[in-house]
């Protein structure tokens, strides 16, 4: 059965929408983009036109020629603007820009990424704060379709920050079984195909094979690569689907997910900011 992204993240939104449409004022996305990168360039407006769709205010400032100093800068105006809700800096950044002093310069309430350390570490603690985008649609989407975690084996093909290790956490505080495979991963097969969850986020297309898939497991593919023009992730789905319970497709699975999510975080922004203020 395909766990359908798009569908339930247009449902997601939905929700946003009406919600929105009950706030004395709109909630208000920044994203500042600092490459001329073609894939970040597509993120971004499909990022932008969610915001728009659901009635967020969203503001892009693309600007190539930002040093580390002028983007600290610019940072720190949006993190002081009360009419600015959530903060997204599009990775990769520009050459000679340093990640870690970017993330950490973004406001933890309005860090709607989820990359500044005291979001990571919330989430590390399981303590409110906000979680990556990516991870956070992936069990949204297991949930929509009622697919039990808790005590399953969840097999995880990637660590980075932005997917795969903050996938451990939320696996764990719902009580999961987690395994963590990388590069460096002797004899992967043995680890997957003892997964009543795979997850595969590692960027090498078509990797994932059906033989390595146990039959009836869930499959989620995180991968977008481009192969002959064509998007791919990093599971042969044509195979693979024929072994699993459910699988995502790529494109339309994961993705459309990391959208509503980005979306949802920043109303949570936007919510948490004005019961402070
Ligand atoms: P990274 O390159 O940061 O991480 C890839 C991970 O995969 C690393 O941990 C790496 O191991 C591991 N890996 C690479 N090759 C192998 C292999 N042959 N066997 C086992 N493990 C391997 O990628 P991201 O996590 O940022 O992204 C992964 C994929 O997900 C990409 O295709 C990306 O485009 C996509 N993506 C999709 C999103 C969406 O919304 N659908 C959002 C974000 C990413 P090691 O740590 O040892 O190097």
């Amino acid at each position: 059965m395909l766990l359908d992204g798009k569908a339930i993240s247009k449902t997601r939104q939905t929700a946003v929408k009406d919600t929105v449409q009950s706030l004395p004022d709109a909630p208000h996305l920044v994203v500042v983009l600092t490459t001329d990168n073609p894939a970040s360039q597509s993120y971004v407006k499909a990022k932008e036109k969610a915001a728009q769709h659901v009635g967020f205010k969203s503001t892009l400032i693309h600007d190539t020629t930002l040093d580390e100093t002028r983007l600290l800068q610019l940072i720190d105006t949006l993190n002081q603007d009360p009419g600015v809700h959530g903060i997204l800096v599009q990775l990769p950044l520009a050459k000679g820009l340093n990640v870690e002093r970017v993330m950490r310069a973004i406001d933890p309430a309005k860090d709607v990424d989820g990359f500044h350390p005291e979001n990571v570490a919330a989430l590390f603690q399981k303590r409110p704060g906000f979680v990556p985008a990516t991870p956070r649609g992936i069990l949204t989407l297991l949930d929509a379709y009622e697919i039990e975690i808790e005590s399953k084996h969840v097999v995880i093909i990637g660590r980075s920050q932005i997917v795969g290790t903050p996938l451990v956490h939320l696996f764990l505080h719902r009580n999961a079984t987690v395994t963590v495979c990388h590069s460096k991963t002797e004899d992967l097969k043995s680890y997957t195909l003892s997964a009543d969850i795979l997850v595969v986020a590692t960027g090498r297309a078509r990797m994932i094979t059906a033989d390595y898939i146990r039959p009836g497991a869930v499959v989620v593919d995180v991968g977008i690569n481009r192969v002959d023009g064509k998007l791919v992730g990093d599971v042969d789905f044509e195979a693979a689907s024929k072994v699993a319970s459910y699988i995502t497709p790529v494109p339309k699975g994961v993705g459309p997910m990391t959208i509503s999510s980005l979306l949802e975080n920043t109303l949570d922004a936007y919510t948490r900011q004005r019961s402070q203020s």
